[in-house]
């Protein structure tokens, strides 16, 4: 029992095992009632509802971002190969 050895320097390893909120609401799980669900667990299955509609919200919207940017890079895209064109097409048009 007296040999325990503190470690202060010992970093804290991140608990991303031990789930101690809910990823519903928050609050912090009871363990009478725990509604488990994809590896995460949740007060109940309202919760999980809540959390699961507050995931798809923000892939929705990591997805609608991801949409306009890509929409952006091509659109610099045709951009660039427009100027490109225009560039060449300059070039072979013999100066009269
Ligand atoms: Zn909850």
């Amino acid at each position: 029992m007296a040999e325990g050895t503190p470690n202060p320097t010992t970093p804290e390893k991140p608990q991303a095992e031990k789930q101690t909120n809910c990823l519903g609401c928050g609050k912090p799980l009871k363990k009478l009632k725990l509604y488990y669900r994809n590896g995460k667990y949740y007060c109940t299955k309202k919760c999980w509802r809540k959390a699961i509609a507050k995931i798809k919200a923000e892939e929705a919207k990591k997805a609608e971002e991801a949409k306009a940017e890509e929409a952006k890079k091509a659109e610099e895209a045709q951009k660039a190969e427009e100027a490109k064109k225009a560039e060449e097409a300059k070039k072979e048009t013999p100066a009269a």
